[in-house]
């Protein structure tokens, strides 16, 4: 990265980019409140930092030493704050926690406006609702979406009328980069799921359609690969990323009696090295009804950004993930209670916000 002195012209800044530029690499920039900060983007190896170090209003040019870089807090040119992201008149990363719910797998018309309705009135900002599912059985529903592309357009436009209908932006998962623009025309927020973390290709055509995207571990990633592949979405410009932990696999023998091990520490570990927002979907973390209120406050107690939760007004006759969804009256319940959490969280955050050995 090259730090600009805090009194460096706009010229100087424009400059250093045209430079970076004419050498072959890609300009990415960082503007704070007093300072700029300009990353190079490219193959590393072949930086010539000595160079651009010399050019005019340059303070100094620095490697980051981590694998994911344009979504470090260190390149962060004003490195306490957090990025706030924006889905219509929802903010992400703000000052009080965001709830995306709805059904795992859209069914029909009236099944998606409504669960939509039920969802809004519990107090819920944006609207889910999967299309093309990702299914361990081929045999299984895969989603509307699969059945043809007219279908999968009928779902798409339900979902776009529903959330218009109800007030609240719409994600849906998107599963191969075939369908990518597809989908970005009729929903605000493009979701990749767990089993997509590492499709680099999936991220950068995700990536290239200029909306917030919802980004979930794999359940076989460490942080830290979580984090670098992240960056295959910021280097294409975009950092509306929101990072969402929804469990990690165990590996001892026996049963676990979860889905997966909802990783919470991973929370203020993430929110430490970035200034993402970060939220918790513990309905597929748990894959038990049972679990997702205490799965919920325990999110938001680790300063989670909001819940992803998957809600069915008949649970048990879900086409999909019937185990793990919830009815709206419950939602409400953990809306009301995660918002007294979520402030009680976030006041008491700083004394506790200190990286050991910082
Ligand atoms: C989902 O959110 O619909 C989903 C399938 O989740 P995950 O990718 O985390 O398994
Ligand atoms: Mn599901």
């Amino acid at each position: 990265m090259i730090i600009m002195h805090k009194d460096a012209t706009q010229e100087e800044i424009n400059h250093v980019i045209a430079e970076v530029q004419k050498l072959g690499f890609k300009a990415d920039v960082s503007r704070g409140e007093s300072i700029t900060i300009i990353g190079v983007i490219g193959d590393e190896r072949n930086i010539p930092f000595h160079q651009l170090s010399i050019l005019p209003g340059v303070k100094e040019t620095r490697m980051i030493e981590t694998p994911y870089k344009l979504i470090s807090r260190e390149y962060n040119a004003d490195h306490a704050t957090n990025r706030i992201i924006h889905a219509g008149e929802v903010e992400i990363g703000g000052k009080t926690p965001v709830y995306i719910a709805g059904p795992c797998a859209i069914e029909s018309k009236a099944q998606l406006f409504r669960i939509a309705e039920e969802v809004k009135k519990a107090g819920a900002h944006i609207l889910r609702g999967g299309i093309f599912k990702p299914r361990s059985s081929a045999h299984s529903f895969q989603g509307l979406g699969a059945q043809g592309d007219s279908e999968a357009r009928e779902a798409l436009t339900w979902l776009r009328d529903a959330g218009r209908m109800f007030e609240m932006p719409t994600i849906t998962e998107i599963r191969g980069e075939t369908k990518v623009e597809l989908i970005a025309e009729y929903v605000d927020i493009l979701q990749i799921g767990a089993r997509n973390m590492y499709d680099q290709d999936l991220l950068g055509v995700v990536a290239r359609q200029g909306k917030p995207v919802l980004y979930k571990r794999h359940f076989g990633a460490s942080v830290e690969e979580f984090l670098s592949f992240s960056e295959y979405l910021a280097v294409e410009g975009n950092k509306d990323i929101i990072l969402c932990e929804r469990g990690v696999l165990p590996t001892g023998k026996g049963k676990s009696f979860t889905r997966y091990t909802l990783d919470l520490a991973a929370v203020p570990a993430i929110q430490e090295e970035t200034y993402l927002p970060v939220i918790v979907d513990p309905s597929h973390a748990t894959g038990r009804r049972d679990l997702v209120y205490s799965m919920s406050c325990s999110a938001m107690a680790a300063g989670a950004s909001g819940l992803a939760i998957e809600v069915h007004y008949n649970p048990a006759e879900s086409w999909v993930d019937a185990a793990q969804a919830i009815t709206a009256d419950e939602l409400k319940n953990i809306i009301d209670t995660c918002n007294r959490l979520h402030a009680l969280a976030v006041e008491n955050r700083k004394k506790a916000f200190n990286k050991p050995g910082r």
